[in-house]
């Protein structure tokens, strides 16, 4: 649980009778929350390492913690709650997250801050551990709807300017909202529900009904909204811009901060859609830029002089190049800074040179406002394949004079500007290219996670927890539809088909180093022929270092569990399991393992016994035990095991092939002291009589 509970740290619970803190106790210590109980309270509970008194009066308690904490999980009337917190709160995004549990723990209301706050993501995980029913009000969740102002939150996006809460009521209206994106991950437009108020196809406007009502720009611009417009806007900023700087030595943190503000400003760019600053390698302790990087908190990417030089630019200087080895550091920088892939792509990004730019040339850039992104629409479908470096005034004029600028300028948005300060020391030059894919600033996760044999009664609260948790969940298409009634809105979910095991662990791993926290569900035990090891196997094929990105694997009931529990207890002795798919392994090994088990009478559970095409293996198999077990072996056949076919059948080993098996069957073998009593099957503890 500690990748799921990471987000919201610092946690605070607070109980004020003996029932609650029972209630909260085992749960704060899954969270690594402090529990806050008060002295009345502190004989009667178990003090543990998590659990702290408080003596004050609850409601001075509060103000004292207030700032503290991150989220603050109450057992107590939501009533008292309300009116403990009221003079406490100041506005959704520095208030914490507020969630209110009831003694007997069958709700958890997510009370403030639910989006920005996450009071609504943690209720959901706290319901899932309660086994409790999560009660959120927020209207997009009730839609089945991400909340617009969380929306770009898993990709790291910024929020820009806009009328957030009336955007929010328009969606909660079901009216239309337009949807302007031009750069960033479209992944969340692909798994909304099929009722939904976005649109995303606005090429035939006005031509087109209902009318919108709102709109959502997903920009690096900075749009100016127009005056007279009634139509309420919000901004999104993908994090896809890079900052190419060169300095001199000592130039100050403030002069870096101005110039890159004004060159934003001035090119109508958002500065929340900067990913990071790029520079030249021996620029990495400058401390003006290593401190404005820290400030602001984005990465510092820097190339070396020969890398850089390799870069070709529209304003190579030789004076620059005498003295640091490169003709580029702005310029080039920010061009490489754009391309490394430390988050490794995924094939529906908008991309630019698909997306939606061609035909800026026609339109003044600087003066971008909403009808201007109309006729870029229409431009975009008159004019194909247009450069972007064409959209800033120097390489523009520079491809008039017919310069051949390579390919790997392309993605130049802002050429070289100088940059002084009266009165500060130091001189910089400052560029800006537009990456591909937006850098997320996030760590991904993989969440490993069994989903135990079907129901969802057998699955582990921890498991649940984490499949509710996640931004994406990736499966094979039965076991996601298994697992439906655990899913939220906004979550990503792709379902595969079930030969695609390999490709389902590198989607998951692709969109873990994009920085998203992806499920990986698999029936069972993730960890048993299940998809644990082939995330894991292809982790370690690609280098991975152990950390990024992080991962937890959740443990379920296999099927072997599962089987043997619907007959008694044949597992009682050693036991082994061995499955009869011969796709990844040697039958010769299979047949070596199935000659051990029965000679070393293990009890043995076999996987994988039978599909359409493998039919033999398991005529095999029971050939080979007949040489070292009598006929009257017993033997349990449980097919779909706590699912809606189940079906059971006590058999002997003499007898098993008469029994339909399909693939989605178990077969548990006894051992020699196995006996049947009763329709139970139970193998003896021990030998000995
Ligand atoms: N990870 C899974 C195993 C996946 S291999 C686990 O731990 O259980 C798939 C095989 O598991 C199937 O061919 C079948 O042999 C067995 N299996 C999976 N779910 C089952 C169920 N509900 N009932 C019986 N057998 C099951």
């Amino acid at each position: 649980m500690n990748l799921i509970c990471q987000e919201f740290q610092p946690i605070a619970a607070i109980a004020t009778t003996p029932t609650a803190a029972n209630l909260l106790q085992p749960i704060c210590q899954t969270l690594g929350a402090t529990l806050w109980i008060p002295e009345s309270c502190q004989k009667i509970v178990n003090l543990s390492l998590n659990t702290q008194v408080y003596t004050d009066s609850l409601k001075n308690h509060l103000v004292n913690i207030w700032q503290e904490y991150n989220a603050i999980i109450f057992c107590l009337a939501s009533g008292a709650v309300v009116r403990l917190i009221s003079p406490l709160l100041q506005d959704k995004y520095r208030d914490p997250a507020v969630v209110v549990v009831d003694e007997a723990g069958k709700f958890v209301i997510s009370l403030c801050s639910g989006h920005q706050g996450g009071a609504d993501k943690l209720s959901n995980v706290l319901s899932r551990l309660l086994n409790a029913t999560p009660v959120i009000t927020g209207a997009s969740h009730n839609l089945g709807l991400p909340g617009i102002d969380i929306l770009g939150k898993p990709f790291g996006w910024q929020r820009g300017e806009g009328n957030w809460n009336q955007v929010s009521a328009v969606v909660a209206r079901g009216e239309t909202v337009q949807v302007l994106q031009e750069v960033g991950s479209t992944l969340w437009q692909q798994h909304l529900p099929e009722q939904h108020p976005f649109d995303f196809d606005f090429s035939e406007i006005g031509e087109r009904s209902p009318t919108p009502k709102a709109r959502i720009w997903i920009s690096f611009a900075h749009r100016q909204f127009l005056p007279d417009s009634d139509l309420p806007e919000v901004q999104w900023h993908p994090r896809v811009l890079w900052v190419g700087v060169g300095c001199e030595r000592g130039t100050s943190k403030k002069l870096i901060a101005t110039g890159i503000e004004e060159i934003f400003r001035a090119h109508h760019l958002a500065a929340g859609a900067i990913a990071g600053i790029a520079t030249i390698n021996i620029k990495a302790d400058e401390i003006g830029l290593v401190e404005f990087c820290q400030e602001r908190n984005l990465p510092l990417r820097t190339f070396s002089g020969e890398l850089l030089n390799c870069v070709e630019v529209p304003n190579p200087s030789n004076i620059v190049a005498v003295e640091v080895g490169t003709s580029s550091v702005a310029e080039a920088a920010a061009i490489l800074g754009a391309r490394q892939e430390q988050n490794e792509p995924e094939k529906d990004f908008h991309g630019w040179q698909d997306a939606d730019f061609d035909g800026w040339q026609d339109t003044d850039f600087h003066g971008y406002t909403d009808d201007s992104f109309f006729q870029i629409q229409k431009g975009k479908k008159q004019q194909q394949n247009t450069d972007i470096h064409r959209y800033t005034d120097d390489s523009f004029s520079l491809l008039q004079q017919g310069e051949n600028i390579l390919k790997s300028s392309t993605n130049l948005l802002v050429s070289k500007q100088i940059f002084r300060l009266e009165g500060e020391p130091g001189a910089m030059t400052i560029a800006v290219a537009l990456a591909e894919t937006e850098y997320t600033g996030r760590t991904g996760k993989l969440l490993l996670i069994g989903t135990g044999p079907g129901k969802l009664n057998q699955m582990t609260s921890a498991a649940k927890t984490a499949v509710s948790y996640a931004d994406v969940v990736i499966g094979y298409s039965l076991y996601i539809d298994l697992i439906q009634p655990l899913f939220n809105p906004g979550q990503i979910v792709e379902k595969m088909p079930i030969t695609q095991e390999r490709q389902r662990a590198e989607r998951a791993i692709e969109l873990a180093n994009f920085g998203l926290t992806v499920a990986v569900v698999s029936s069972g035990d993730c960890g048993i022929y299940g998809m644990a090891g082939l995330v894991l196997e292809q982790l370690r094929a690609k280098g991975w270092d152990g950390k990024i990105p992080a991962v937890e694997v959740f443990p379920g009931v296999s099927a072997l569990q599962s089987a043997a529990s619907r007959v008694g207890a044949p597992l009682m002795h050693d036991f082994c399991a061995i499955s009869l798919s011969d796709l990844l392994t040697p039958w010769e090994v299979i047949e070596k393992r199935l000659i051990a088990a029965a000679m070393a009478d293990f009890v043995v559970a076999i996987y994988n016994p039978k599909s359409q095409n493998r039919t033999e293996q398991l005529v095999k198999a029971v050939n080979i035990f007949l040489e070292y077990r009598q006929p009257e072996n017993p033997v349990a056949i449980v097919r779909s095991a706590y699912r809606e076919n189940e079906d059971v059948t006590l058999t002997s080993l003499g007898e098993l092939l008469e029994v339909s098996v399909d693939m989605l069957t178990v077969i548990l073998i006894g051992n020699q002291s196995t006996g049947i009593y009763n329709n139970w099957m139970i193998t003896p503890r021990g030998y000995l009589g």
